[in-house]
């Protein structure tokens, strides 16, 4: 069994098969991070800890879960963060980040939600009679009984997204094949989307069609990539806005030299 794929991994094959390869082929692992990765992980690790009290009966105040943020920050920062968009500062980040909890702590207060667990690991086959594994980690997942779930993502980019898009979204589409899979009597799954920069919750579900439709374009896409991985190509460079968010560019030949955003940046 090779290893597993993920959302992430085929996004980053499907946007440039160069990038995949330096980093699922070649392993080739940079210290970069960008602030927006580097914020987004502090934001999720907050709400771990939020629904994790809450889980435990507790209901941290606000100040707690900017405590633990703001620790989380100052202990994990490293001189490797990467600000790409030199018009925005570290502490511009830091407040993007506190931002985001207020308005979704504001918003669910009191949390009633039936969470039936956080950050949870899910590595699964499609179906039985495939070779490669899916992996995947949910943000949240809630049981309202009956055999209905909710699968819920938190995201910390600047765009929303539309309901077409949601209606396509691989991601939580995947996360759902996989509880499928894991839990007994899954009669139907809501997949749910807090944008936390807006305070806006995107809702879709899929139907049976539309989840073997999926798990097609997935085998496809798996077959291509290993094809090429087995051939040792193509893996061609393709060049867009996110070549700025990328660490490769001392392996890619599009490119020359090194990133130019890429440089220390202090703690605030
Ligand atoms: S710099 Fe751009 S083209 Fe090159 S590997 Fe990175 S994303 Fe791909």
């Amino acid at each position: 069994m090779t290893r597993p794929f993920s959302h992430s991994s085929l996004s980053s094959y499907e946007q440039c098969p160069a990038r995949y390869k330096f980093s699922y082929v070649d392993n080739i692992n940079k210290p970069y991070e960008s602030i927006e990765s580097f914020l987004g992980r502090r934001v999720h690790e907050s709400l771990e800890f939020l629904y994790s009290e809450i889980r435990e009966g507790l209901l941290p105040l606000f100040d707690g879960v900017i405590d633990h943020f703001t620790k989380g920050w100052n202990e994990k920062w490293h001189k490797d963060v990467v600000i790409v968009k030199k018009r925005f500062s570290t502490d511009y980040y830091f407040k993007l980040g506190t931002d985001c909890l207020g308005r979704y702590y504001r918003k669910h207060k009191p949390f009633a939600s039936p969470v039936e667990e956080i950050e949870y690991t899910v590595l699964f086959k499609m179906d039985p009679e495939d070779d490669f594994q899916i992996k995947g980690i949910i943000d949240r997942l809630d049981y309202l009984g009956d055999g209905k779930w909710e699968i819920h993502d938190y995201k910390t980019s600047s765009r929303s997204m539309s309901q077409a898009d949601a209606n396509q979204n691989r991601q939580l589409a995947l996360y759902q094949l996989g509880i499928q899979q894991v839990f007994d009597g899954v009669k139907k799954v809501d997949l749910v989307w807090h944008f936390l920069r807006h305070g806006e919750e995107v809702r879709s579900s899929r139907t049976v069609q539309e989840l073997q439709d999926l798990k097609t374009k997935v085998r496809n896409l798996v077959s291509e990539i290993r094809e090429s991985v087995q051939n040792g190509g193509p893996f061609p460079p393709q060049k867009s806005p996110l070549c700025n968010w990328c660490f490769y560019w001392e392996e890619c030949p599009a490119m020359a030299g090194h990133n130019p955003v890429v440089k220390r940046e202090t703690a605030s």
